[in-house]
């Protein structure tokens, strides 16, 4: 991107942010880019989060930083907190990503599961990223379960904040929508909208069934308390995560 360009990206995110402030709730949209076929839960993301449709694809550009407190905000932020008692910080602090989520609009179920990759699976309705339920490379995730805030996340050694578990600041054992993977389904909490655990979920942690968002149906992935936490696995086809 040339000066020029630069400037004119800059002018138009601030009159965009003006425009977000009035009207609370909806995403901010960069000039040029649509949302007239943006499906309606694409409207679930927090003010500050770019979401709009390029083609088939829904486009999600997050700076992927928790809209909540954390020690790991550093001494001094705003949103710093002490750590709570027995929480082991590691030595990594949040810092703004330049993140881009690219997720199939009308995501379609895969005859069957594809692992997903380590790093982002997916973002949480506050443009966290969402990762799976590995600490590394054949690392199960218990050892890093003590590194998590309150909020249940953690940053990686560049700052990419992200969480692993149910992330309690957007979901509490309730049947929230928490955000969307990288195959376009959505992730809601550990309960169906009845109020009820779902009863069978497959091995992506997901099932078939009717939501707060799609009262028709569509196949969703539920937060569980143990292992894959998540999912477990991708469902559908896979779009992109870049950063
Ligand atoms: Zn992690
Ligand atoms: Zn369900």
């Amino acid at each position: 991107m040339n000066k020029k360009k630069l400037w004119l990206a800059l002018m138009l995110s601030v009159s965009v942010m003006h425009c977000a402030h009035s009207n609370p709730g909806e995403p901010a949209v960069e000039e040029g880019k649509s949302t007239a076929d943006l499906p309606e839960v694409y409207k679930k993301f927090v003010e500050g989060i770019t979401v709009y449709m390029d083609g088939d694809e829904v486009v999600i550009e997050t700076r992927g930083v928790p809209n909540h407190a954390s020690p790991y905000w550093g001494v001094g932020d705003d949103l710093y907190e002490a750590p709570h008692a027995g929480m082991v910080v590691n030595p990594n602090s949040i810092a703004e990503q330049n993140l881009t989520f690219r997720l199939p609009a009308s995501p379609k179920v895969s005859a069957s599961i594809s692992a997903t990759p380590l790093g982002p699976i997916g973002v949480a309705v506050n443009g966290v990223a969402l990762y799976n339920q590995y600490a590394g490379p054949n690392q199960p995730l218990e050892r890093e379960i003590a590194t998590f805030d309150r909020y249940h996340g953690h940053p990686q050694q560049f700052g990419q904040y992200h969480y692993h578990i149910e992330p309690v600041f957007l979901s509490t054992d309730d049947s929230k929508l928490v955000g969307f993977l990288l195959d376009g389904f959505p992730v809601y909490g550990r309960k169906d909208m009845d109020g009820s655990y779902p009863a069978e979920l497959d091995a992506a942690n997901g099932h078939l069934g009717a939501t707060e968002d799609y009262p028709n149906g569509i196949y969703h992935y539920h937060i569980t308390a143990d292992e894959p936490y998540i999912s477990g696995g991708f469902r559908g086809t896979a779009g992109s995560a870049t950063w």
